[in-house]
């Protein structure tokens, strides 16, 4: 073996055992003690100025972010008056994540529970009609039974319960936290284990977050090599737009700071390599995947999509290198480099961006388009997960013939432009039909979304079997699950190094977009870490019934 192949053996391994015991009970074992000692909360009276500065808004604060749900629903469970909504509250989530056979029973227990004025946590806030239609469709089991109910329970709680509990200790304990999310985050909080994979501007690596021991993505945007190259402004964007999104189908960005060196975007961590490697590489005599594989992915992305779109967010880069599996096989979308926000009232843009061979029709004619780019793009997807190879353009993997199936970019435009898109028996026609509505040459006919949604997309005959609400909770089980033991990324030596950058002076000017961009913890997934790694369980202390906890004491 030599040197190099050594290198990544020993790397390999070192990650490999760090991450494998990182299931949120067992981070703790794998903490750096003294970096969680410096997570304490401060006393209530350093806080106070925040509940000025924080935006009062309702949905954010009790329902968005984690930290700050968890204590508004102890707060609605200690009072009395408000303990039933809070019940309701629990009860829907549990329906809504509850499996196929279950929901009809788990309706009926809410029904009992909550809509029936002889019971004792009956809640009368809900209106008589709303209750009627939930009593009526209770035996269905739709995933959307309990919408209209969800959002009633919120109005209430917003107009009744709100007020008292910005009052409460609960919101005192929560201040704490939001202090403690406001510090300052260096290097030194995170330990760096073995490089990924290569982005534009700097190498991403896997690291972990000492205090806590979660495990995260590093991506590192060279300072001299983002100034040299102009890329000040689409790092900006990334980060702005990671920042911004919230779902479990897309990277999150945890944190954002900066080195001597470098600027560090900390994300989640995704394991399993990209979806081009296992259409590819995994069983190379056998490429793509089977049609309910395809299907799981295409879901996923669905919802990733979905999420974007609804934060007017137009992903244009999708593709499957860019879809990058996680330890259990969920999918994630990756590199929002070339994402776009509309801003308000308007809803188209222009610009060429994107992969040959995946651009929508209206982009290459150089029109205005907005994300409907997106579901073409994702047609495209679908297409080369079945058939193991682009609708427009002849592409394999990455082996020795890889250059013989190349196409001219010119020729793959008029292929998108004019020809219809052939289907092999490997189509079935459910598949067949997803991919057309996907791959409509014009916008207005495509699939996509409407009304601030994707309902029309996921009521195809192709996800007949999708539980849509299990699916969003993360609850459905992947196809295909990535070996714990191998690491799906190329050996370090094939990663390949950057070249030094010379001849870049970094001024004040420079500093200054520094500090713009390391903004520090963002505050949900900084939250969820909290939670799902038992630091908030250990910092949320209460004592005894009816007594004030020291650090809450005015
Ligand atoms: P760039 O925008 O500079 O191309 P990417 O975001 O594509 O950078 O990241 C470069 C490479 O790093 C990817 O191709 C992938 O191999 C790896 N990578 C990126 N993000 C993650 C992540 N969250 N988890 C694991 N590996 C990642
Ligand atoms: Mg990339
Ligand atoms: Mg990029």
């Amino acid at each position: 073996m030599d040197i190099g192949g050594l290198e990544t053996v020993v790397a390999n391994s070192a990650y490999v055992s760090a991450r494998g015991s990182v299931d949120g009970s067992a981070a703790a074992t794998l903490r750096d003690k003294k970096m969680r000692a410096k997570l304490q909360l401060p006393h209530i009276t350093r806080c106070e100025h925040l509940k000025e500065q924080l935006e009062p808004e309702f949905r954010s604060l009790c329902v968005r972010q984690p930290i700050g749900k968890r204590l508004f629903q102890q707060f609605l469970e200690d009072e009395e008056a408000f303990r039933a909504a809070g019940g309701l509250w629990k009860s829907i989530e549990e329906y809504t994540t509850a499996e196929e056979g279950e929901r009809g029973q788990k309706a009926q227990q809410t029904v009992n529970r909550f809509f029936d004025s002889a019971s004792k946590t009956f809640c009368a806030f809900l209106e008589e009609k709303a209750v009627m239609r939930v009593k009526e469709d209770a035996c269905h089991g739709r995933g959307d039974l309990f919408q209209e109910t969800e959002q009633r329970l919120l109005q209430h709680l917003e107009a009744q319960a709100w007020a008292p509990y910005r009052d409460s200790l609960f919101f005192a304990r929560f201040l704490q936290f939001k202090w403690l999310e406001a510090q300052s985050v260096t290097d030194e909080w995170f330990l760096d284990f073995r490089v990924l994979g290569k982005g534009g501007f700097g190498e991403v690596s896997a690291c972990q977050m000492r205090a806590t021991g979660k495990m995260y993505a590093n991506k590192k945007l060279n300072k001299k090599r983002l100034k040299k190259r102009n890329g000040y402004e689409g790092a900006i964007v990334e980060k702005r737009i990671l920042a911004k999104v919230h779902s479990r189908f897309i990277v999150t960005l945890a944190y954002a700071f900066q080195t001597k060196t470098d600027l560090c975007l900390v994300m989640t961590l995704m394991n399993g390599g990209d979806l081009r490697y296992h259409v590819y590489n995994v069983d190379e005599k056998n490429p793509g995947f089977p049609e309910a594989r395809a299907v799981f992915y295409t879901a996923q992305i669905i919802c990733g999509l979905e999420h974007l779109h609804q934060n007017r967010i137009i992903y244009r880069d999708l593709k499957p290198e860019n879809v990058l599996l996680d330890d259990a096989g969920h999918v994630r979308l990756s590199d929002l480099g070339l994402a776009v926000e509309l801003s308000e009232g308007k809803d188209k843009t222009k610009g060429y961006a994107g992969t040959p061979g995946f651009m929508a029709p209206e982009l290459l004619k150089n029109e205005e388009y907005d994300w409907s780019v997106d579901y073409f793009t994702l047609g495209v997807t679908l297409y080369e997960m079945i058939e193991a190879k682009g609708p427009f353009r002849s592409r394999g993997g990455e082996g020795k013939w890889g250059h013989l199936l190349h196409v001219e970019n010119k020729e793959v435009t008029r292929r998108i432009l004019h020809d219809p898109v052939k289907y092999s028996a490997k189509f079935s026609a459910a598949c067949q039909a997803a991919c057309e509505g996907l791959m409509a040459k014009e916008p207005a006919g495509r699939l996509g979304f409407k009304d601030n949604h994707c309902a029309q997309l996921k009521a195809l005959p192709l996800f007949q079997k999708m539980n849509w609400g299990r699916l969003e909770a993360g609850l459905v089980a992947p196809p295909f699950v990535p070996d714990p033991k191998t690491v799906y990324a190329k050996d370090i030596g094939e990663v390949g190094a950057f070249s030094t950058v010379k001849g870049v002076v970094l001024d004040e000017q420079d500093r200054a977009f520094y500090e713009e961009f390391s903004s520090g913890n963002i505050p949900i997934p900084w939250q969820e870490e909290m939670l799902e790694t038992g630091v908030f369980g250990e910092l949320n202390v209460w004592g005894a019934k009816g007594t004030v906890p020291r650090d809450l004491d005015r």
